[in-house]
């Protein structure tokens, strides 16, 4: 019963359940009374109008509320009031209609509390004094104590009810308060786990699902509802090696919390996430074992896991690289100290001891400042000065730096730039890093013949620069392998020259940071054309305010 009197009376207005027929009640008893001749005044005017203002009241009642402002303070003054009118001037002292004063007392200490039930037994005695000096112009002791009586058990009965009906009322509005903050933590978290990145899976001791977040749903790529579902059918996971992998299985075995990065989800054929998993146990001990359960917290490390092994693998290919150098050098050097050691050391054979372990740490060097530059140019996220020049110009410039070293060995060294081509806005720094490396390997891989370095428009946005030599040139099997790290061709005059095999990689690496891209043309024995295509404005939405000043001028210093 209490449940369902709370129910009623915890809607917004005054509960119609109550008013309406309490207020019919009241105005039916008035008229049967009336026509009884049972009430203290004949006035029909007045036992007319009250019964009126009863019905009406009621009827009001009836209407949505959005029509009819039903403020609940304002409904329960008029009650009173009515009421105080009918005890006062139309039904006589101390009748039965009295006790219909006891809701009154019951709903304003319900809804205002100690106030509520302060001012309507106060209105209540008010009313019982002015009823018996109204009708009978005095007040003897005898109608005091009764007066005093009447208002005791009234206001005795409406807090009798309200006990039995809701026990302890304080107790209830704690009860109350704790859970609209517990509901409110509970909506709070789970809009918290909606907005998280990392897939959130909640399930029971056997695995069923009970709650996810939208990430889930994101990685699962689904939009099913989840709830209920055990976990195993929808993340079918397994171990790098292919073995299945049961997620209610190891949650089971977790005692509190695990996590694992070996697992991946299978997407596709051969494509797959890979997953950083959190398991924990949802084990408080007030929950019974059916109501504890499991969440997984999934977050993909798909891209972080291929950054580590090309890294580690980057790692392995430079000590790799690194090492022949510094055995060749130590064997070298080590061979000049024996060589001095001897009783009549030969100068020629020592030195050309020192000159080859002296070829070998030059050799390191070079390696050291290509790896220095590649790892600066790999840093994206510098920025670069970015000025807009006249592509002759720089061509113009590396010509006259390389056209000595074309020329000793017997090389003819030109230019075609196309007389209309236009500025380009890009890093210079970049753009003459590229072009040199282009320069610098034709030169070194050709015997005979030439060079030519030429300029054209691609169209209104690009342009392309390229750089043709009639070198060794590389097989067609060879070529996609040219801008991998470290690659450098078998040809026994390639492995003549010195070189890391870098040159190409890095030169790559900057066509892209600045918009463009490489190209190759080439012919074993007769020559090679590399070209790079660039963006004439490849920085047009650079924002010049963050671009640091000669942030890489000593880039390739
Ligand atoms: P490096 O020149 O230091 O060896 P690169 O990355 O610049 O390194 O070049 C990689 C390889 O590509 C070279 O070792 C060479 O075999 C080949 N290569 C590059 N440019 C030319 C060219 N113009 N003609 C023939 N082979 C070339």
């Amino acid at each position: 019963m209490a449940n369902s009197i709370t129910s009623i009376l915890d809607e917004e207005t005054l509960p119609s359940k109550l008013v309406i027929p309490a207020t019919l009640l009241v105005a039916v008893i008035l008229m049967v009374m009336y026509g009884f001749e049972l009430t203290y005044t004949r006035n029909k005017i007045i036992i007319l109008s009250l019964i009126g203002a009863l019905v009406t009241l009621s009827v009001l009642y009836l209407f949505p509320k959005k029509w009819i402002f039903k403020s609940r303070a304002l409904y329960l003054i008029i009650f009173h009031l009515v009421l105080s009118s009918i005890l006062i001037f139309v039904v006589p002292v101390h009748s039965a209609l009295l006790y219909m004063w006891a809701p009154l007392i019951f709903m304003s200490d319900y809804y205002y509390q100690s106030l509520g039930l302060y001012l309507s037994s106060v209105s209540l005695l008010i009313v019982l004094i002015l009823s018996d000096w109204h009708q009978k112009s005095q007040i003897t002791k005898s109608s005091a104590l009764g007066i005093l009586f009447e208002l005791i058990i009234i206001v005795t009965a409406s807090l009798i009810i309200s006990k039995l009906a809701f026990g302890n009322r304080k107790e209830r509005k704690e009860l109350d308060s704790q859970y609209v903050q517990a509901e409110y933590e509970h909506d709070r978290l789970l809009s918290l786990i909606n907005t998280m990145s990392d897939a959130v899976i909640a399930t029971d001791e056997t695995g069923k699902i009970t709650t996810y977040n939208a990430a889930a749903l994101d990685l699962l790529n689904t939009n099913k509802t989840l709830v209920d579902t055990p976990i195993d059918k929808v993340m079918k996971l397994t171990t790098g090696s292919g073995e299945e992998v049961s997620l209610s299985k190891l949650a089971i075995k977790t005692p509190f919390l695990q996590r694992r990065t070996d697992i991946c989800l299978p997407i596709g054929d051969d494509d797959n996430i890979n997953l950083d998993i959190s398991i924990s146990r949802i084990a408080p001990s007030m929950l019974k074992e059916e109501q504890q359960g499991f969440t997984f917290l999934f977050r993909d490390i798909t891209e972080r896991k291929s950054l580590d092994e090309e890294r580690d693998l980057f790692i392995s290919e430079v000590s790799h690289e690194l090492r022949t150098p510094i055995t060749i050098s130590e064997g070298d050097m080590s061979m000049a100290v024996l060589l001095a050691d001897k009783k009549t050391p030969n100068i020629g054979e020592i030195k050309n001891s020192i000159k080859k372990a002296h070829e070998q740490v030059v050799y390191l060097g070079d390696m050291v400042n290509d790896l220095s530059a590649l790892s600066r140019a790999q840093l994206e996220n510098k920025s670069m000065e970015v000025t807009t020049f006249n592509i002759s110009e720089v061509i113009d410039e590396l010509m006259q730096t390389y056209r000595p070293q074309a020329e000793s060995k017997g090389l003819y060294f030109k230019t075609e730039l196309t007389s209309n081509i236009a500025q380009l806005t890009t890093s210079k720094l970049y753009f003459k890093e590229i072009m040199q490396n282009f320069i610098t390997n034709a030169i070194k891989y050709t015997q005979k013949g030439g060079i030519i370095v030429k300029a054209q428009s691609v169209d209104k946005d690009n342009v392309l620069i390229s750089v043709t030599d009639t070198g060794a040139g590389i097989a067609r099997s060879e070529q996609n392998k040219v801008y991998q790290k470290f690659w450098r061709s078998e040809d026994p005059y390639t492995r003549s020259t010195s070189g890391t095999g870098l040159g190409l990689y890095i030169t790559a690496k900057l066509a892209q940071r600045i918009g463009g891209y490489l190209m190759l043309d080439s012919e074993i024995k007769k020559g090679s054309t590399f070209s790079v295509v660039i963006p004439l404005k490849a920085f047009k939405q650079v924002d010049q305010g963050s671009v640091t000043k000669n942030e890489v001028a000593h880039l390739f210093s």
